[in-house]
């Protein structure tokens, strides 16, 4: 019945009410009814706000997700939230850090862990024996390497891992899996190809030696009855150890940003800051502080009068709808 009375607020009326929410209260008005959340979803200060999220390193995120390719891949709401809520997904501490290929805020403690390995897109195949098909649906990130036009791949090792395991049952299964796969690679091709070549090469140098030249040229390798190739074999790739990348490489360090009424603002006293908070020291800035309403201490004054503003009608009517809950709770659609 409220929800009803809410809707029947004149159309100019909650048009206006809306333009007082910020971008945490506009989610979770969203998730109130298919009329809210298209209400909420045609809002375009969602593309705003998303232009507006800058890097410590002054990267604005859009140029950062297009260097990775990913622009695409992500709704701006979510994106918006997630450089506004900066609690570590693991521990919930502050989190420096918005991890890309999980799109996830974490913090540097925390990034640490196994969960959070990059990977090389092949080198990641390789180790867990799959096919690219196989990994369609997970998230890749391209990269541009240091001194080299060409971009890599990157993957996030836990999430192919998660395929490979779901392909053998269990985590045991794919381990021994592997284990046996890669003694076969070294016997089967690795060790007996390069015994081949070997003999194939020391053959021909015998010949050669003895000057009998065109004995020396039709030397082929035992096992295939191919000619010498001019490499040694190479090695099988699930044989070759995965080198990690450096996981900050995929990880985006947004500017602390605060939500006041329906405005979305930076701290701008941190750049007189000579650039402290760069990525260099790891603690929260003062901002971060965060009171029962997961707003900031120095803008209770505000907050005070803004639920005196007309948001209060909004108030009135979910507290009777949502028992017991908070708009806070909500978290991203
Ligand atoms: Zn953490």
């Amino acid at each position: 019945m409220a929800l009803a009375r809410l809707s029947s607020i004149p159309l100019e009326l909650q048009y206006l009410a809306s333009k007082e929410l910020g971008p945490s209260d506009l989610l979770a008005l969203s998730h109130v009814s298919t009329y809210w959340r298209a209400f909420v979803l045609s809002d375009k200060r969602w593309t705003e706000w998303f232009a507006m999220i800058i890097s410590t390193s002054e990267e604005t995120f859009e140029q950062c997700l297009t260097r990775f390719n990913i622009i695409d891949m992500f709704s701006k709401r979510k994106l918006v939230y997630l450089c506004l809520h900066d609690w570590c997904a693991v521990c919930d501490g502050y989190a420096q850090y918005l991890y890309l290929p999980h799109m996830k805020r974490v913090c540097a403690k925390c990034l640490e862990d196994d969960e959070f390995t990059v990977l090389p897109f092949s080198a990641a195949l390789a180790k867990y024996d799959l096919r690219e098909r196989e990994v369609a649906g997970v998230l890749t990130l391209e990269s541009s390497r240091t001194g080299s036009k060409r971009s890599q791949k990157l993957v996030s090792e836990s999430h192919v891992r998660k395929i490979a395991i779901l392909n053998w049952g269990s985590e045991s299964t794919l381990l021994s899996y592997l284990e046996h796969k890669k003694a076969a690679a070294a016997r089967s091709t690795y060790t007996e190809r390069s015994e081949d070549y070997r003999t194939a090469v020391s053959t021909r140098e015998a010949l050669q030696e003895k000057g009998n030249l065109a004995a020396a040229d039709a030397v082929v390798l035992a096992r295939t009855g191919r000619k010498i190739p001019k490499a040694f074999p190479a090695y099988p790739p699930i044989l070759l150890p995965a080198r990690p990348v450096e996981r900050r490489v995929v990880c985006f360090e947004p500017k602390p940003m605060f939500e006041v009424g329906g405005e979305v603002m930076y701290d701008e006293s941190d750049d007189d800051d000579e650039g402290e908070h760069l990525g260099l020291g790891g603690a929260a800035p003062e901002i971060q502080k965060i009171d029962t309403y997961g707003r900031p201490h120095v803008y209770a004054f505000p907050f005070l009068l803004f639920l005196l503003s007309v948001r209060h009608i909004f108030y009135t009517y979910f507290a009777v709808v949502f028992t017991g809950t908070t708009f806070h709770s909500f978290g991203v659609p």
